[in-house]
């Protein structure tokens, strides 16, 4: 596409039961928990995913069904980056710690950029996963525009 010319979107649709994946790096996992413990009556109209400690920490906290993942460093930020891509997660609360390096953060900024590109509604700390989850949008159906990669996939190298 040149520049100038406008983009053009597709929907993809978002249902009004979410599939949320829920992230927390070490020093985040006591704030997420908290976080997910006064809305677990809400998360628990949804799906949820999660890597795989995160994953664990949540569901037996919750007593409700999360999909776990790999671990974080073991691939699972790749694993849910992909769901994202391929429409199964469409929405991530993603507590990233801002004072550590992480041995995984090609993997961490991979996946922050996957729910842009995919447009996935995205919460990195409490006070946005606040107005988030309870928003009126989290109970109905929401059109997601997507940009039309088409034209991306369709473009010719010179
Ligand atoms: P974990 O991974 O839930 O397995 O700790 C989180 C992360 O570091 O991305």
């Amino acid at each position: 596409m040149n520049k100038g010319e406008l983009m053009d979107y597709k929907i993809i649709p978002i249902d009004s039961i979410k599939k949320i994946a829920l992230v927390a790096h070490d020093n985040k996992k006591d704030d997420l928990l908290q976080w997910a413990k006064f809305n677990r009556d809400l998360l628990a109209n949804h799906q949820l995913y999660a890597t795989g400690t995160t994953g664990k920490m949540l569901s037996k906290a919750l007593d409700l069904p999360v999909t776990c993942l790999q671990s974080g460093p073991l691939g699972g930020d790749m694993q849910i980056g992909a769901h994202i891509a391929e429409g199964v997660i469409d929405f991530l609360i993603f507590f990233w710690d801002p004072l550590e390096m992480m041995p995984h953060d090609p993997d961490v900024k991979a996946l922050l950029r996957m729910a842009v590109v995919w447009n996935v509604p995205i919460a990195c700390n409490r006070s946005s996963a606040d107005f988030m989850i309870s928003s009126n949008l989290m109970d109905c159906p929401y059109e997601r525009m997507v940009p039309d990669y088409d034209r991306y996939r369709q473009r010719r190298r010179k």
